[in-house]
């Protein structure tokens, strides 16, 4: 199985497409915007050169649309689930974005999402493998990192991070969790309809379901007994994938 390794975005921060990006936050966090677009004002060609987002957004707490398609972004930092009145986070299509944080069910008015599905880790079309956070743990760009469930500050060496697919607006996405301990671990809800059900950190063992929309079935089969199957399918899937987490932690 092919697992890629991944490698922190290699964001230039001294160019002028990030100083200009900075500089787009801060106006659109002082007029109070409503959308964020930066390859409108950055133009396409410095837009290209954006891999990541600075963790000012979290200023932009007015700001009810995110419109990044086209880009080049790698990964989305957790400061998106400070963005309290974001409704639609449209990056469709951006084929390199595959990193986006758990603080995305922060924002509770979120309703509407477009995302490359493809490009997603777990996705149900080609059930790309998760990359190992084991061996490979991701580093934000900051010196600490905060819990995604309780927000508490603590080191990178006390994060234990996994990966969970959950419904985000209109698409089940495969996020990254960085939490404190065991009491934060049990508060995140299982893992979507017919994803991998448990919190889990990738890596070649990782059991997936097959390929396909699971709620893609024959007319004939009736609602009930999807369900049912689901249920079966899912137990199955959860009771091995706790197998290969207890031996591995
Ligand atoms: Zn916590």
């Amino acid at each position: 199985m092919n697992i890629s390794k991944f490698r922190m975005p290699r964001q230039n921060k001294q160019g002028a497409a990030w100083q200009k990006l900075c500089d787009y936050i801060d106006k659109v966090a002082a007029e109070n915007g409503t959308e964020f677009s930066p390859a409108d004002y950055l133009g396409r060609e410095l837009f290209a050169e954006i891999q990541t987002l600075p963790a000012t957004i979290a200023k932009l707490k007015t700001v009810e649309k995110i419109r990044l398609s086209g880009s080049n972004i790698k990964l989305i930092p957790p400061e998106i689930g400070q963005m309290t009145a974001l409704k639609s986070f449209v990056p469709y299509p951006s084929e390199e974005l595959k990193w986006l944080p758990y603080e995305l069910t922060h924002c509770k008015a979120l309703n509407y999402t477009h995302i490359s599905i493809r490009a997603q880790y777990g996705n149900f079309k080609t059930r790309k493998p998760f990359p190992s956070l084991r061996d490979n743990p991701l580093r934000y760009d900051n010196e600490h990192v905060c819990c995604s469930v309780c927000r508490k500050e603590m080191t990178w060496e006390e994060t234990d991070q996994f990966w969970i697919n959950l419904q985000v607006g209109s698409h089940v996405m495969p996020l990254l969790a960085n939490l404190c301990g065991e009491s934060c671990k049990a508060q995140l809800p299982a893992g979507a309809r017919g994803y991998v059900p448990i919190l889990h950190k990738g890596g070649p063992e990782l059991k997936q379901r097959g390929l396909g929309n699971p709620f893609d079935g024959p007319k004939a089969i009736t609602k009930a007994m999807m369900d049912k199957w689901l249920d079966e399918y899912d137990r199955g899937l959860q009771l091995l994938n706790e197998k290969i987490a207890k031996e591995k932690v």
